[in-house]
């Protein structure tokens, strides 16, 4: 004590600057980035500053929001789904906690919320856009006997309405099948790299043996070297490089304008933007998403969607996804 009395002014500085490191020393040492499981992670700390966001650290620190003018995202320890303006996204990875800090997967912070929260400039306009209307044929994918509807019929009767009404916004529309015709997967991606497509959407609607299961759900195609949602661990498929993987970014963008628009219009449960490997979209020489509009096993869903009201609804939605993606892509 008495030599630090003694001390010089500009050593007395000297030391109470080397306190002050020590003191500031953990917290710089907070890595912005870690590894974890061989997956590389990212501070949400440094995402908030990087979105301008406010955070709010809730449920002791597991649970973090993050809101700034346009967006909140909430972030849980765990959690594999984040909720960005009450849509769930599916990451590869749960978050996880590390000395006090929540930490989101490299990859999902690169190819899932960038590209949804900044427009790319580097991105194609939209002119021809192939509309797929799932199964057909033999094929008639999800059935509900008592209300007589099938997914062939629904998925078809979407892409019609579409087609006329997309025409009429400017965009070269081409149907994957017009009739209830047998396709095979590769067969309509293969219809979609020769029309020249720039926008890729496959129509389909769910089904399950538990008859409470409702909602809207919206599928991209699984980045490069994660696991779809349905799985945990990364395979030696998901590590290989499909050509949908060149569309990462913009195949979340357009998932997610399409699946926002279409929550927001219906009053059903918002089941989230997921990923799966679907060979429809693996292919694909454009951006692609995968709706699953609906469930035809649940009795009350199944009521409405044998309406054509209902059906129309679900077409304006759609609409105005696309729209808002193809404008926000205009270089
Ligand atoms: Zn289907």
């Amino acid at each position: 004590m008495l030599n630090q009395l003694l001390l010089p002014a500009s050593r007395k500085f000297r030391h109470s600057f080397n306190c002050l490191l020590i003191l500031l020393l953990p917290h710089l040492l907070s890595a912005d980035v870690i590894q974890h499981n061989g997956i590389t992670y990212r501070n949400l700390s440094e995402v908030s500053t990087k979105l301008r966001a406010e955070t709010r650290q809730l449920n002791e620190g597991n649970t973090w929001e993050l809101s700034n003018k346009r967006n909140k995202l909430t972030f849980r320890s765990g959690s594999r789904a984040i909720h960005l303006n009450d849509t769930p996204v599916y990451l590869g990875y749960p978050i996880i906690k590390s000395k006090k800090s929540l930490y989101i997967p490299e990859l999902d912070w690169r190819f899932t919320l960038s590209p949804i929260l900044h427009a790319s400039k580097r991105t194609r306009q939209i002119k021809r856009i192939v509309l797929d209307p799932g199964h057909g044929g033999k094929d008639p994918g999800a059935i509900n006997e008592s209300a007589k509807l099938y997914e062939k019929d629904l998925t078809l009767a979407v892409c019609k309405k579409l087609k006329p009404i997309l025409k009429k916004q400017g965009f070269e529309v081409f149907l994957t099948r017009s009739n209830d015709k047998y396709l095979t997967l590769e067969e309509r991606t293969q219809y979609a790299r020769s029309k020249r497509a720039d926008l890729f959407i496959s129509i389909h609607f769910n089904a399950s043996t538990n008859t409470n299961a409702e909602g809207i759900e919206t599928f991209a195609y699984t980045l490069l070297s994660q696991p779809s949602t349905s799985r945990n661990i990364a395979d030696q498929n998901d590590r290989r490089f499909h050509p949908a993987n060149r569309y990462d970014s913009q195949n979340t963008r357009l998932a997610y304008f399409i699946h926002k628009s279409l929550a927001r219009s219906f009053d059903t449960p918002n089941r989230g933007i997921k990923r799966a490997r679907f060979t429809v979209l693996e292919t694909l020489a454009c951006p692609g998403a995968l709706l699953e509009l609906g469930f035809l096993s649940h009795p009350e869903s199944a009521a409405k969607l044998s309406k054509n009201k209902e059906i129309l609804k679900l077409v304006d939605a759609i609409v105005e996804g696309i729209q808002t993606y193809s404008k926000e892509t205009r270089i």
